[in-house]
């Protein structure tokens, strides 16, 4: 349960969530961090196709849930990213600059698992991120230390109007905006054990055998994300999804047990949702070919409804503690 208790209050981890199967991720990531014993805020940004019900469930774990938009802003900024649709996605991550309550944040990708406390990388200034695999000039922008700056906000979107994004992503424009990262100053390169994108276990096995033990977060990037496997929590076995590239099974499973122990039991205790399906497995997303930007169809007809916002699990009782809860993070924030 999200608490404010001996928290440090202005400073946040922050994630990004455009859909409920992303959710499935920030649940897990939010989870990790507190299992892991943080004493930040946890701060998630959502945009409205995120589903009432599943808002609920990450008011269980974020302090704070901050909307964000990508259409409703008036400045003349904005209005020429409109020409440029494809960057919608890159737009709303940037977004975090926004989040000016706070002094320093951690943006972490929701598909990222932190399996140590990562509190020490408050100590670290903007930007500091860790070499991308594919290219270690250029830093992943999947766990990044960064200062909210409306200044800063809209230099990035003068940049991404003007230069626009290399690759298409917030990874490409966060690289042209923030030039210096990999020259400049040896403190900003995180360690690679905060950003461990797990493809590395077939390409420098001998490493990961090395410095396994030291590996604070995983992030699991590419089209084979965790909630896409199945798991069977009895043996707890899975099958990866068709296609994709393919994580180390024992991360996978670090991912699963966190939303199997500690992630399942809350929603079906608050939403009296049975999450087992019929086949004895957990399936968070069916369809192989989950285009990013919406759910897809379950064969599960309680998880199809709860998918679409509607269940009956609400209960006056509940339901009254749930906006009490809301609220209550809400006035904390607004102080
Ligand atoms: N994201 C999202 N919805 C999407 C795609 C991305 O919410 O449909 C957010 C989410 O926080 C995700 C991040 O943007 O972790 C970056 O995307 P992704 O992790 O899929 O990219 P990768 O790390 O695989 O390059
Ligand atoms: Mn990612």
């Amino acid at each position: 349960m999200a608490s404010s208790m001996n928290k440090v209050e202005d400073e946040a981890f922050v994630t990004l969530v455009t859909n409920d199967v992303y959710s499935y991720g920030a649940l897990v990531l939010g989870q990790s961090l507190r299992d892991a014993g943080t004493t930040r805020q946890l701060a998630i940004m959502v945009t409205p196709q995120v589903t009432q019900a599943m808002r609920r469930q990450l008011t269980f774990i974020y302090d704070v849930i901050q909307q964000v938009d990508p259409l409703d802003s008036q400045d003349a900024a904005h209005l020429a990213l409109l020409t440029r649709p494809e960057l919608g996605i890159t737009f709303t991550k940037l977004h975090c600059w926004r989040l000016t309550q706070f002094k320093k944040c951690v943006f972490l990708d929701a598909d990222c698992l932190v399996l140590q406390n990562v509190d020490d990388l408050f100590e670290r200034e903007e930007l500091s991120a860790a070499p991308d695999v594919g290219w270690p000039d250029c830093f992943n922008s999947g766990v990044f230390v960064f200062r909210p700056s409306e200044e800063t906000y809209q230099g990035l979107l003068q940049c991404a109007v003007g230069q626009g994004s290399f690759d298409g992503g917030d990874q490409g424009l966060l690289n042209t905006f923030f030039n210096t990262w990999a020259t400049a100053d040896i403190k900003r390169h995180l360690p690679f054990v905060y950003n461990m994108t797990s493809a590395v276990s077939y390409s420098y096995r001998p490493a990961l055998e090395k410095f396994g033990r030291d590996i604070k977060i995983v992030h699991f990037i590419g089209t084979s994300k965790p909630w896409r496997y199945s798991y069977y929590p009895e043996t707890g076995t899975l099958t990866a999804p068709d296609g994709g590239n393919y994580h180390a099974e024992r991360y996978i499973k670090a991912w699963w047990e966190t939303f199997y122990k500690r992630v399942r039991p809350r929603i079906e205790e608050e939403q009296g949702i049975d999450l087992s399906g019929k086949f004895g497995k957990l399936h968070l997303e069916v369809s192989p070919s989950g285009s990013p930007g919406e759910s897809s169809p379950t064969e599960d007809p309680q998880l199809q409804q709860w998918e679409k916002g509607q269940m009956d699990y609400l209960g006056k009782d509940s339901y009254q503690n749930i906006e009490k809860h809301i609220d209550t993070v809400l006035n904390d924030k607004s102080k």
